[in-house]
Order: C-alpha cells, then sequence, then structure tokens
C-alpha cells in the first residue's frame, strides 16, 4: 500500500478519535473510526485501494481526496454517481468563470483562445490579465498541469490564484515565475507539477516571455514561423527553480501562437500525431485572418484531422497578435 495513503488513514482515525471526544453529539460520528479501521485491516491484507465490484485499482487521486472510498469511478453506487455528477458540473461551472474575457484586446494587442477539456474538467491553465494599476501591459498565460480530471482542475484553479494575486506585485516575468513556482512548489503534492509559458506584452510592442518547460510557442512573421526556446524546467518540481526570460520585438501583424499538447499530440484513428509541422503550415498560410479566425482555422483543422478520432487530452491554443 503507497505509504501516503497509509499516512491518510492514521491521520483520519486520529483526528476523528479527537472529534468524537470533543463532541457533544457522537452517534452520527461513530460508523467512521470503524470504516477507517477497515480500510486499515485491508491495507494489511493487501485489498485496499481495490474496486469492491471489479477489483481492479480504485483512481489513486480519489483515494487521497476520499481514502474511504471502496469502489472505482466506473462502479458507484446511482447514489454516489449523481453526487459525482453534481460535483462535476459544479467543478465546470467554477473552472468556466476562470477564464479570461474572449477576444480580450488592449492598445497594440488583440487575442483569442480556445479551450476544451477532455472530460468535464480540464488541466490546461488558460489565462490574459491587463493589470489595473499597471501600464496598459497585457499579460498572458498558458499552462498543463500534470495528469487529467478533477485533481489536475484544482491545481489548474491553484495555478490561476497564484499568478493573479502575483500580477499586481508588477514583477519581472523572470521573477514573477519564480515566485509563483516557489508558491507552487509549497502548496501542492511532490507528485504534481505544471508546464506554463507566461509573457508581458508592452504597448511598444515588445514582449517578454518565460517558458518553463512547456511547447514551444511559434512567432509567426512574414509568413514564416519560428519557435521560441523554453527557458526553464516545470513550475512545481524544485523550489529554488530559475525562470531566465527572453525578450521579442513584434511588429503589427506579427503573432505568437501557444498551445498544450493536446494540439501536437492529438492522434488520429492511425495514432498519427497531429504534430508541430501541420500546426507551423496552418498557421503561416492563415496568418492574415483575425485572431478569432484564425484560433477558429486551428479548431477546424483539429477536427479534420481526428476525422471522429476520439480526443484524449485537454487542448487549449491561444493567439496574442500585434496590432498597428
Ligand atoms: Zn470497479
Amino acid at each position: 500500500m503507497d505509504p501516503a495513503l497509509r499516512d491518510q488513514l492514521l491521520d483520519r482515525r486520529g483526528r476523528l478519535q479527537t472529534a468524537i471526544s470533543q463532541s457533544v453529539q457522537t452517534e452520527s460520528l461513530h460508523h467512521l473510526p470503524r470504516e477507517v479501521d477497515l480500510a486499515l485491516e485491508k491495507s494489511d491484507n493487501g485489498t485496499y485501494g481495490l474496486c469492491e465490484t471489479c477489483h481492479d485499482s480504485i483512481e489513486r487521486d480519489r483515494l487521497m481526496v476520499d481514502p474511504l472510498i471502496r469502489n472505482c469511478i466506473d462502479h458507484l453506487s446511482a447514489t454516489e454517481q449523481r453526487a459525482l455528477e453534481r460535483d462535476l458540473d459544479l467543478a465546470y461551472e467554477v473552472q468556466n468563470n476562470l477564464l479570461p474575457k474572449k477576444q480580450l484586446s488592449v492598445q497594440g494587442w488583440s487575442t483569442a483562445y480556445h479551450y476544451e477539456a477532455a472530460g468535464p474538467v480540464s488541466g490546461d491553465y488558460c489565462d490574459l490579465l491587463i493589470p489595473q494599476n499597471g501600464d496598459g501591459s497585457l499579460y498572458f498565460f498558458l499552462g498543463d498541469v500534470s495528469g487529467k480530471g478533477v485533481a489536475a482542475s484544482i491545481l489548474m484553479a491553484h495555478l490561476h490564484a497564484i499568478f493573479r494575486s502575483l500580477i499586481s506585485a508588477n514583477l519581472p516575468i523572470n521573477q514573477l515565475v519564480a515566485q509563483a513556482n516557489r508558491l507552487f512548489c509549497e502548496g501542492t503534492m511532490s507528485t504534481h507539477f505544471a508546464t506554463l509559458v507566461c509573457g508581458r506584452a508592452t504597448r511598444s510592442g515588445e514582449v517578454e516571455i518565460s517558458n518553463a518547460g512547456h511547447c514551444l510557442p511559434f512567432l509567426i512573421r512574414d509568413n514564416k514561423v519560428k519557435t521560441l526556446p523554453s527557458t526553464g524546467i516545470p513550475l512545481g518540481m524544485f523550489c529554488a527553480g530559475e525562470y531566465p526570460s527572453e525578450r521579442v520585438t513584434m511588429e503589427p501583424g506579427d503573432s505568437l501562437f501557444l498551445y498544450s499538447d493536446g494540439l501536437t499530440e492529438a492522434q488520429d484513428r492511425s495514432e498519427t500525431q497531429y504534430g508541430e509541422e501541420r500546426a507551423a503550415v496552418l498557421l503561416t498560410k492563415n496568418n492574415h485572418l483575425s485572431p478569432q479566425e484564425l484560433i477558429r482555422a486551428s479548431v477546424e483543422d483539429v477536427k479534420q484531422f481526428l476525422s471522429g478520432a476520439r480526443k484524449a487530452d485537454d487542448l487549449t491554443m491561444m493567439v496574442v497578435r500585434r496590432v498597428g
């Protein structure tokens, strides 16, 4: 048994005992220590974490949240299933509200994005911000939290909150990402990390950009595509990580294209990947389009490529266009 899960159980047993000894209404609590003991017994005989219906492993992230669950996600009781559906609807709602305004623009820049979860919620992170107390600069973020589903979406929300609260400190990009990394490291399970591109676009066309191990963004200029290099390791790996930034000057008509690996690693039925090459060709051919049309063309092209094959990963794309 995973020692972290066993610790979870022992910790809960301790807390329950304290709660029961302090509570005046203990009747409703009494079955819980018994359930914890049952789980510990199962851990001794090697059946802990196995679904009571199909005997396959129960999803680890669900056990971390509730170590007493007894069934895998496919074998929930009808009541559990309804509760899960309600939770997911709410999570979807919450996540949707975290997304930035569609087609946000500011003097010198216009943007568009596409955000699509493979399941009910996404582990991708997408944000656009123009700080109110700032100099009119536009901040853009696109990232991917390791794993999928609810656990990843919670970490995505965590990342969103970290950057939103740090942004008012008006830090240079390298310090902003380093600071966010420290906070993310301190508040996150060591098994999780996030890749991310974060940039600041100023009115004069200068872009400062830092890439923490994420897919390389494309710079589209004069019908040519160039990838911008990665400068750092993913967030959440080492608290003291450094995140150097690069500077690019963009001219009117130039576009930055950011995406998650749900784009390039999308697979058709023959398991061929969509790939960077196909994305680059599409982008150079269509950079005359408006940012939202360019995004629409990309979404359409992925759909054509998949031709009905199942989407396996969250997909996010963003265009940041310099306008005259
Ligand atoms: Zn099962």
